[in-house]
């Protein structure tokens, strides 16, 4: 008869797809606060109440005062590729909001109890959707105010092979913590953080930069701080850097965002660095908190699922600017500098 042949090539079952699909947006609990947060801040929010239990594995949840949903729109919000913010791929260039991949809310609701709360300004009473796995469970009216709460429980009941690799509550608990102070240091807004119902920072709107560094940092003084700023026609490079005398041992306190958006990138940390050059100790580490504003269509943040990478249509100018920047701001700063590099 006719020899079988065996295709070892199939189409993978649609749940194995979505948790596949899910992984790449949702890394841990630090990055459920991420998305949730941007949201918030897309939506206009200025008041945001942020709470973990356990390290975010047994819940987050986040509350704020923006613009809220429709009964209808919390639906279209958890499907993929839903979103309000882009509709072509031109948009991306022009961006204003944190968010444009319509993936976030759709990946953490298949893989976590997920409950949203939500009313808009001109609804008299707001909705509540309890999701399991992504599938919607429950619905009712409920009173509300306008804003949205969503609430995580659970993150990876049905993936039990990736909940195991969280790390223990302490650690996820302190890479949450981290991902918020760096939405502070980038936002004006009404912020509180309860960690185990501990409030762990509560940030007001009117905070200045050196303010908030300080609360984040309350080993520096105000005196390790120094201010950069440069600007042309192109970019504006604005923040702080520490002196070189208080550095850590680890890069964790090194911050930097390009048109608002935190962003992760080795080239920068080493960037930075280079700008202090023999001023610091090896294997010691600077403070920064530095912003980099340019115009949208100069860089392209669609290069990351989480969205913690750019890349700089003139990386090279970009890269010498900065350097440049640090050195001179280090170097015309203090005598105190100048001291420390002759001892
Ligand atoms: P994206 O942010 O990329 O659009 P998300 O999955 O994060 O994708 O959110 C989907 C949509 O749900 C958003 O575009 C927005 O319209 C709506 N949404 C999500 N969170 C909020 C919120 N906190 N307040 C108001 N609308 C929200
Ligand atoms: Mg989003």
């Amino acid at each position: 008869g006719e020899p079988t042949v065996m295709i070892r090539i199939k189409e993978l079952p649609k749940e194995v797809i979505i948790k596949i699909a899910a992984g790449e947006v949702v890394a841990g609990p630090n990055s459920v606060v991420k998305e949730l947060l941007e949201n918030s801040l897309d939506a206009g929010a200025d008041e945001i109440t942020i709470e973990i239990v356990d390290g975010g594995k047994a819940i987050i949840r986040v509350e704020d005062n923006g613009c809220g949903m429709t009964a209808e729109e919390m639906k279209l919000s958890i499907m993929p590729h839903t979103t309000s913010k882009i509709s072509t791929i031109e948009d991306l260039y022009s961006l204003q909001s944190f968010g444009f991949r319509g993936e976030a809310l759709a990946s953490i609701s298949r893989v976590s109890k997920m409950k949203m709360i939500s009313k808009t300004q001109e609804e008299e009473i707001g909705t509540q959707l309890e999701i399991f796995g992504g599938e919607i469970v429950d619905e009712k009216k409920v009173n509300a105010k306008t804003g949205t709460i969503i609430e995580v429980e659970d993150l990876f009941y049905n993936i039990p092979a990736r909940r195991k690799f969280l790390k223990s509550e302490s650690v996820e608990g302190r890479y949450v913590t981290e991902i918020i102070e760096k939405f502070a240091l980038s936002n004006s807004v009404n912020l509180v953080y309860l960690r185990d119902k501990r409030e762990i920072y509560h940030f007001t709107k009117d905070l200045d930069l050196v303010t908030k560094c300080l609360k984040i940092y309350p080993e520096l003084k105000s005196k390790d701080l120094i201010e950069i700023f440069y600007e042309d026609t192109s970019i504006i490079i604005s923040g702080i850097i520490s002196n070189p005398k208080v550095a850590r041992s680890n890069r964790t306190a090194q911050t930097f965002f390009v048109n608002k958006r935190y962003i992760k990138a080795a080239s920068l940390f080493s960037i930075l660095e280079k700008g202090y050059g023999e001023m610091l100790e090896k294997g010691k580490h600077p403070y920064s908190v530095i912003f980099i504003d340019l115009p949208p269509d100069t860089i392209d943040v669609n290069i990351h699922p989480q969205k913690l990478e750019v890349k700089f249509k003139e990386e090279q100018k970009i890269v010498m600017l900065l350097k440049n920047v640090i050195r001179e701001s280090l170097l015309k700063k203090t005598k105190f500098t100048i001291e420390f590099v002759s001892t």
